[in-house]
């Protein structure tokens, strides 16, 4: 490596060149991981509080890496977005959750992430329907999760997107809400059913002079007056759960309850027609 004169050491420059190379071979490798089975999806509960009753599982990929081992989405789909490879990505993860929620009772939905660049394509509606045919999956049990990125080009560029997805019969959830370009009159403007606190507000939030039940209570008492559902991520503790609940949260997801869950586990978990899940912490 070249040394810059001021003492940037060699280790240094070796180890950003490293960085990079890594995410360059991790993108030639997604492009196969698809067609080489190495991806899957894991789906986590969405209890309500009230009853313990599963109401919805959230789809989320994993990646078997044949040398890396699992590679974690908070890794590898930053990378697939920098280019088309998310569409396919997308488009696979739309289908398999289809697919799969089609084997579970009628009254359970399933939640699939949707990055921005996706939901921006002129064709995401007709993929949708396509999906959802092709599994005779009820529009009505499918929830697409996006995140307030999709808004950077103003909520008239997604309008349409909107009204065709609502027309469709889907549900649309406001993901990670309170963490990126907050916008609370396109709130207004866009068929959000449920908006998802991000575990940020969560962790914590049950430490003394923390300021987060205070954002919680706030999104809480907005998605009321917009007629909205509001879901706590990441709930770890029975504190929290307490917490979250007394402050009004809707549904509850995290390890409390369970983590993401194979398909296989799913159906073998709840066989006996039981859906409900007791909160440990
Ligand atoms: P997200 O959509 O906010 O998903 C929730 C994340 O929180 C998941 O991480 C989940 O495993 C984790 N989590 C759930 N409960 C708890 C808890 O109690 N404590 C803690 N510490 N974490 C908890 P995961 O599976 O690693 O996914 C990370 C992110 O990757 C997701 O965040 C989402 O943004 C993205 N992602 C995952 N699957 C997909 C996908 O199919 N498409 C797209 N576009 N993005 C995806
Ligand atoms: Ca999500
Ligand atoms: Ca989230
Ligand atoms: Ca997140």
């Amino acid at each position: 490596a070249k040394e810059d004169g001021r003492g940037v050491s060699r280790f240094y420059t070796a180890e950003l060149r490293n960085a990079a190379n890594l995410g360059v071979r991790l993108e030639e490798d997604l492009r196969d991981a698809i067609d080489k089975g190495e991806l899957s999806l894991a789906y986590q509960p969405l209890v309500d509080p009230t009853d313990n009753r599963v109401k919805c599982f959230e789809a989320l990929m994993r990646w078997e890496h044949p040398h890396e081992g699992t590679i974690s989405p908070g890794v590898f789909i930053p990378i697939a977005e920098k280019s088309e490879l998310i569409l396919i990505l997308g488009e696979w993860a739309l289908r398999q959750a289809c697919r799969d929620a089609a084997q579970w009772p009628d009254h359970i939905h399933v939640a699939v992430n949707v990055s921005a660049r996706q939901f921006m394509q002129a064709d995401m509606p007709k993929l949708v329907s396509s999906a959802l045919r092709s599994s005779s999956l009820a529009a009505s049990r499918l929830e697409l999760e996006v995140t307030e990125s999709v808004f950077v080009g103003g909520v008239e560029a997604v309008d349409q997107t909107f009204d065709r997805l609502d027309r469709l019969g889907v549900r649309l959830a406001m993901d990670d809400f309170g963490t990126g370009y907050s916008s609370l009159g396109y709130l207004k403007r866009a068929p959000f059913k449920k908006i998802k606190i991000d575990q940020s507000f969560v962790q914590g939030c049950t430490e003394s002079g923390d300021t987060n039940p205070a954002i919680i209570s706030a999104v809480v008492a907005l998605a009321k007056a917009l007629g909205m559902q509001t879901v706590a991520e990441g709930v770890e503790a029975m504190d929290e759960l307490a917490l979250v609940r007394e402050r009004g949260a809707d549904l509850i997801q995290g390890y409390i309850y369970s983590p993401p869950l194979t398909q296989d586990q799913i159906l073998t978990k709840f066989a006996d027609g039981d859906w409900i899940l007791k909160a440990d912490g």
